[in-house]
C-alpha cells in the first residue's frame, strides 16, 4: 500500500497515532525496532504461565475521561489500586508516607490531626521549591527524607534529590489519613487481557501495517513517508549532534517462585536503603489478578548506559534538549511525540492524551509536535 504515514515505535505513542490516523482514512506504517508491540508497557506469559511486565510494573491511572474512555474501546478493565510498602530494616511501612507510616516508625499513635501536626513540626518550609529535595524537606523534613528519599532517589538516578526537578520527588504525596494508595486517580484500571492484547486490538486495522526489529535509524535511507510520527528518542533521531541527552537505563532481574502463590502482601516493595542494590520488587499477580500456581518478580536496578527508558528531569537538561527542539521545529514533516521523543516523564495516560491532541493538530493541517 501507498503509506501516508510512518510511525517509528509501537508504544503508546505511536500505536494511538497510527489508529486515529488509521481510522482516518490514513495508510500507515508503523515500525518498532523491538520484536513486539506495546513499548514499555509490553507484557507476556513467562514459561511458567504468569503474565509479566517484561519492561517493569505498569499500573493504569487516569483522571482523563476521554483518555479511558477511549482506551476503553480496545478492552475491558479490572478495577485494580496500587499499593506500595517501604522495607526499612526489614520492616514494611506504608509509601506514600501516611498516619500508619509515621506510627510505625515512631512507636507512636497519632490520630489524623496528630499526624498532620506532627507533620508541622518536623518539616523545614523552603522558600522557593527549585528542586526535589526541596520538596521532600518542605512536606516531611530531614529525618522522612533521609529514610525514605534520598538514597531511594540516589539509586534510581544515580543523582542526590538535590540535583533533580522538583517535579520527580512531587509525583509521591503526602497524607496524614490512613489511605495507603498509591495513586488516588478517578480511574485505577488494569487492562483485563493485558496491556499487549489491548495494543494488539487498537492495531488490528486494515490502513496500518505493522513492521517489527525494525530499526528506523539503520532503515531512513530507503523509507520515504509523506509524513514521520517518530516516538524513539529525540536526540538519537538527530544522530547526536549536540552531543547526548541523558536518559537513565534500567536492568530487571526476573525471576519465579514455584513453591510460592504470593511472596509480598502488596504489589510493589521499595528499598531506599544502601544495603540492597537494587530499588523495588514487583509481583506481578497483585497487578494482574491472575490465579495460577507459584509467582513471577522483577528487581529492578539502575545505571546510566544502556536502553533508556527514563528522561532525567533536571534544568541542566533543558539547554541541550531546546537545541534538539529547535531542529525538530523546522521539520515540517515530522512530528515528536511520547516519553523518549519529547523528553518528558510523562505516564501512559499522559502520552495517550498528547497522542490524540496531536494526530488532531496533523489532521486539521499543522504538522509540528
Ligand atoms: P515507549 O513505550 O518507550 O515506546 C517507544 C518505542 O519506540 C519502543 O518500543 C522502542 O523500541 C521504539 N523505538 C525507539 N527507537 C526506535 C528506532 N530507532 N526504530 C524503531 N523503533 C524505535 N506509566 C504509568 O502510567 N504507570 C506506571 O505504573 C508506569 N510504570 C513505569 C515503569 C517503568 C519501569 C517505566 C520505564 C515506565 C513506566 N511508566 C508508567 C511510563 C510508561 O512506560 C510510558 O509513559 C509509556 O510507555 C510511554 O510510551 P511511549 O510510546 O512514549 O514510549
Ligand atoms: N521516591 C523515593 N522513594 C520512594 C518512592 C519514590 O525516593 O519510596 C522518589 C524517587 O526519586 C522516584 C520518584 O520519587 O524516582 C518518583 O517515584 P515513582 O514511584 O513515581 O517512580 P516510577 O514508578 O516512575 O519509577
Amino acid at each position: 500500500m501507498t503509506i501516508n504515514f510512518l510511525i517509528v515505535g509501537a508504544g503508546f505513542a505511536g500505536a494511538v497515532c497510527a489508529e486515529r490516523l488509521a481510522e482516518a482514512g490514513q495508510k500507515v506504517l508503523l515500525i518498532d525496532r523491538r520484536p513486539h508491540v506495546g513499548g514499555n508497557a509490553y507484557d507476556e506469559y513467562d514459561a511458567h504461565g504468569v503474565l509479566i511486565h517484561t519492561y517493569g510494573p505498569h499500573v493504569f491511572h487516569t483522571n482523563n475521561k476521554r483518555v479511558f474512555e477511549y482506551l476503553s474501546r480496545f478492552t475491558t478493565w479490572r478495577f485494580y489500586e496500587h499499593r506500595v510498602r517501604a522495607v526499612l530494616n526489614g520492616k514494611l511501612f506504608p509509601i506514600p508516607i501516611n498516619r500508619t507510616t509515621l506510627n510505625l516508625l515512631y512507636d507512636l499513635n497519632l490520630g489524623e490531626q496528630a499526624a498532620a501536626d506532627f507533620l508541622e513540626k518536623v518539616r523545614e518550609p523552603q522558600e522557593h521549591i527549585r528542586t526535589s529535595e526541596d520538596v521532600v524537606l518542605n512536606s516531611v523534613g530531614r529525618d522522612l527524607c533521609e529514610k525514605f528519599f534520598r538514597g531511594y532517589t540516589l539509586k534510581q538516578w544515580g543523582m542526590d534529590l538535590s540535583e533533580l526537578s522538583s517535579g520527580v520527588a512531587a509525583r509521591i504525596p503526602t497524607r496524614t489519613n490512613d489511605d495507603d494508595r498509591y495513586f488516588t486517580d478517578t480511574y485505577n484500571f488494569m487492562p483485563a487481557d493485558g496491556f499487549t492484547r489491548m495494543f494488539e486490538r487498537m492495531l488490528d486495522h486494515p490502513n496500518i501495517e505493522v513492521r517489527l526489529n525494525c530499526d528506523y535509524i539503520e532503515r531512513r535511507e530507503q523509507l520515504h513517508p509523506a509524513h514521520t510520527i517518530y516516538t524513539g528518542p529525540i536526540d538519537a533521531f538527530f544522530d547526536y549532534r549536540f552531543g547526548k541527552l541523558p536518559y537513565r537505563s534500567l536492568l530487571f532481574d526476573h525471576e519465579h517462585r514455584q513453591d510460592l502463590d504470593r511472596l509480598q502482601e502488596v504489589a510493589v516493595y521499595n528499598y531506599p536503603g544502601q544495603e540492597t542494590p537494587y530499588t523495588r520488587i514487583t509481583e506481578f499477580k497483585h497487578l494482574t489478578g491472575q490465579a495460577c500456581c507459584g509467582t513471577s518478580t522483577v528487581k529492578e536496578s539502575s545505571a546510566s548506559e544502556g536502553e533508556p527508558y527514563y528522561p532525567i528531569p533536571r534544568q541542566e537538561n533543558e539547554g541541550l534538549l531546546q537545541q534538539y527542539k529547535d531542529l525538530a521545529s523546522e521539520l515540517n514533516n515530522t512530528t515528536f511525540v511520547g516519553r523518549l521523543a519529547q523528553y518528558r516523564y510523562y505516564n501512559m495516560d499522559q502520552v495517550v492524551e498528547q497522542s490524540l491532541a496531536i494526530v488532531e493538530r496533523i489532521m486539521h493541517g499543522k504538522s509540528n509536535g
